[in-house]
């Protein structure tokens, strides 16, 4: 599945139930509303993004080996948020 629009992934795949939000495409509960973009970014858009080390400015395009690299070489920058070093590629 091919996401490119957070309010569409919201409106068609987020279900608020007793607990939180539901997101249909991987089942997870997200408990706070804030976290549902956050979770679409991650989670379902991650095709979209290019990913910058904040140690060594190079560019990734996966998050799997974005976040490696940064372990493997940059260890000082474990728990750090990655979406914050995210940008999209499409520029819709
Ligand atoms: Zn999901
Ligand atoms: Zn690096």
């Amino acid at each position: 599945m091919q996401l490119s629009d957070y309010k569409s992934y919201r409106e068609t795949n987020i279900i608020h139930g007793a607990n939180g939000f539901l997101c249909r495409l991987c089942t997870k509960v997200i408990s706070h509303k804030g976290d549902i973009k956050r979770h679409f970014m991650d989670r379902h858009m991650v095709r979209d993004l290019m990913f910058t080390c904040p140690g060594c400015s190079k560019l990734f395009t996966a998050k799997n080996s974005f976040t490696s690299h940064v372990y493997r070489n940059h260890p000082q920058f474990k728990g750090i948020d990655f979406m914050e070093f995210a940008t999209k590629i499409k520029s819709e």
